[in-house]
């Protein structure tokens, strides 16, 4: 089974994938990733893998979904895995900032692609790292999901952002924010002519740090090539901190949100979202009733306060 549900309470799509169940476990001395598996080729920097067990693919049924409360629909899209590097066991944070711009120009040729797509609505890029999030595989990598339809946080953000601009004679509450920040200074972690990583006023997560555009960008396809290096630069900074803040790598979500495809009035934001687990160096941050069931987060530690650790951590900038 391969279907989008209609939450109705929470007004949101659920992917019910069943076939998801029975991805096969890999064997220990084998990786798919690998060069010379045959699964992807010999020579590579970064690569693009189709996702073998897909939550959405081009060949699902369309995106057409009729109202009512038990609404159904086809996942109709595209799962994408993003290969970093050839280097089985190398950690992202590992990464040079050359090759994260490898990276990010595979993203952005990813997203372009998707954007001639009538099918596709948004492009979610992200990376799971650590097997506190359940990753089993080491070999480095993240993932894109090419979506009929707007998640519900974008959703959220978007309808927020429209109504900033609507108070505020059509200003960006990204840039606002961002703005602010800088202001403040009391958040930021790490800087360049381009990009902005900083804690948010309000982190859910421990050690919780957003990257921010400086120039008012709406996707990766507005960058242009110095953005995209100084990203990289940014990206490849604030994990080698978080790998510095307890001396192992960081599990953590990596989230690159972009706006909508093909919706050129949608008030949005380019930013990169970190959203790691760790609360300590010997605990894990649980998403337990309060965060799940109730959508409320609790924050162990001021976020001005992990912003000062993240700052003396090296690489200082
Ligand atoms: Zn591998
Ligand atoms: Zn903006």
């Amino acid at each position: 089974m391969n279907q989008l549900r209609w939450h109705a309470l929470l007004q949101q799509w659920v992917v019910v994938s069943t076939g998801r169940q029975d991805r096969p476990q890999m064997p220990a001395d084998w990786c798919p990733f690998d060069p010379g598996s045959g699964k992807v080729p010999d020579d590579y920097d970064v690569s693009l893998y189709p996702n073998d067990f897909p939550a959405f693919s081009p060949a699902a049924a369309p995106f057409a979904p009729a109202p009512g409360l038990f609404a159904e629909t086809g996942p109709r899209g595209a799962c994408d895995v993003i290969l970093y590097s050839p280097e089985h066991a190398l950690p992202p944070s590992q990464l040079t900032v050359e090759n994260w711009r490898k990276v990010i120009d595979l993203w952005t040729q990813r997203t372009r692609e998707h954007a001639e797509n009538p099918d596709i609505t948004l492009v979610a890029v992200f990376e799971n790292c650590g097997e506190a999030v359940g990753v089993t595989m080491p070999h480095p990598h993240g993932q894109i999901y090419a979506m009929p339809f707007i998640p519900p946080n974008v959703e959220r953000e978007l309808a927020s952002a429209r109504q900033y601009a609507d108070a505020h004679g059509g200003d960006c509450l990204y840039c606002r924010l961002l703005s602010e920040e800088l202001k403040q200074d009391r958040r930021i972690v790490a800087s360049d002519g381009h990009f902005v990583a900083f804690v948010p006023y309000a982190a859910r997560f421990p050690a919780e740090v957003a990257i921010y555009a400086r120039r008012h960008t709406r996707t990766l396809l507005d960058l242009n090539d110095e953005e995209k290096s100084s990203l990289a630069n940014c990206i490849s900074i604030v994990r080698k901190k978080y790998d510095n803040l307890y001396g192992f790598v960081m599990p953590l979500m990596m989230t690159v949100k972009q706006a909508p495809l093909q919706q050129p009035q949608a008030p949005y934001h380019l930013h990169v979202q970190f959203l790691p687990l760790q609360r300590s160096a010997t605990k894990l941050k649980y998403l337990a009733s309060i965060e799940t069931g109730y959508g409320t987060f609790l924050a162990d530690t001021a976020p001005e306060q992990m912003a000062e650790n993240l700052r003396r951590c090296e690489p200082q900038t």
